[in-house]
C-alpha cells in the first residue's frame, strides 16, 4: 500500500508521459496516450512479400517481391510487427537507447501476436540476434535477448543465446546501403554449440534494416543443420 502511495506521489510530481508525443497519460494508458495508441498499427502480413516483408510488390498479381524472385533467401521467411515510424519508432528508441528495458514485456506480446497472425510453424527454439561486446557493455543489455526471452516465455519454447557478433562493432545507422550489404557472415559466429538438427528456429531482433544481418546469422546457423529458419523483428525500417 505504501508503495502505491509513493507511486501516486511520484506521478503527481512526474506524471507519466506518452513515449511518442509526451502528453500526460490517462489512467488507462501505460505507454502511449489514447491518440498514439490508435496510430500503432501492426503490419498486415498479406500486404507484404512473404519472404522478406517488403512492401514493394503488387499483392494482387505477385507472389513475392522482385528481390526474392532473383535469389534464394537464406531464411525461410522474415517479418516484422511494425514499420519503423510514429509511436513504434519512439518505442524502439526508448527501449534501445533510453535504458527502458522494461518495455521488452509489451514488445514481446506484440511479437507473439504477429507470429500467430503470420501462421508460421511453432519453432523448436528462439534465438536472439547478438550484439557487439563493446555495445553490450555500454548499454548494459542486449534488447534482442530481452525480446527473445519474452517470446520464448510466451511460446513456451527454450531460448538459446548462442550467436556472437565478432566484427561489426558499430551501429548500422551510419552505413550506406553498400556497406550494409558488405557486412559479411564473418561478423557473426556460433559461440555455444547446441543441436539444432532438423529444428525450426525463430530468430528475433528489434529492427530489420535491409535484413542483411538476419541473413548473415541464418547462414552461420546453417552449420548446426536446422530445417527451417524464420526471423521476426519488432520493426522494419522503411
Ligand atoms: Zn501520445
Ligand atoms: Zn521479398
Amino acid at each position: 500500500m505504501s508503495k502505491r502511495i509513493f507511486q501516486s506521489f511520484l506521478d503527481l510530481i512526474y506524471p507519466p508521459l506518452c513515449l511518442h508525443c509526451n502528453a500526460a497519460l490517462g489512467v488507462h494508458y501505460a505507454i502511449f496516450c489514447e491518440h498514439c495508441t490508435q496510430l500503432l498499427h501492426p503490419i498486415a502480413p498479406n500486404e507484404r512479400c512473404p519472404y522478406c516483408f517488403s512492401a514493394d510488390l503488387n499483392v494482387e498479381s505477385e507472389k513475392c517481391c522482385q528481390n526474392c524472385r532473383q535469389k534464394t533467401p537464406s531464411t525461410d521467411r522474415m517479418a516484422a510487427v511494425f514499420d519503423y515510424e510514429g509511436p513504434a519508432a519512439s518505442f524502439v528508441k526508448h527501449f534501445k537507447y533510453g535504458g527502458q528495458s522494461y518495455l521488452a514485456k509489451g514488445a514481446g506480446a506484440y511479437l507473439v501476436m504477429q507470429f500467430l497472425e503470420l501462421n508460421w510453424p511453432m519453432p523448436d527454439c528462439v534465438i536472439p540476434m547478438p550484439m557487439a561486446p563493446l555495445r553490450l557493455f555500454e548499454r548494459g543489455y542486449n534488447q534482442s535477448v530481452l525480446l527473445a526471452e519474452e517470446v520464448a516465455l510466451l511460446l513456451n519454447r527454450p531460448m538459446h543465446n548462442i550467436l556472437q557478433r565478432c566484427g561489426g562493432d558499430f551501429s548500422q545507422a551510419g552505413l550506406n546501403h553498400q556497406q550494409r550489404l558488405e557486412l559479411r557472415s564473418e561478423a557473426f559466429s556460433v559461440k555455444a554449440k547446441v543441436s539444432l538438427y532438423d529444428q525450426t528456429v525463430l530468430l528475433i531482433d528489434d529492427v530489420m534494416t535491409t535484413g542483411s544481418s538476419l541473413r548473415c546469422c541464418a547462414e552461420v546457423l546453417q552449420e548446426l543443420c536446422p530445417q527451417h529458419i524464420y526471423a521476426l523483428t519488432l520493426c522494419r525500417a522503411l
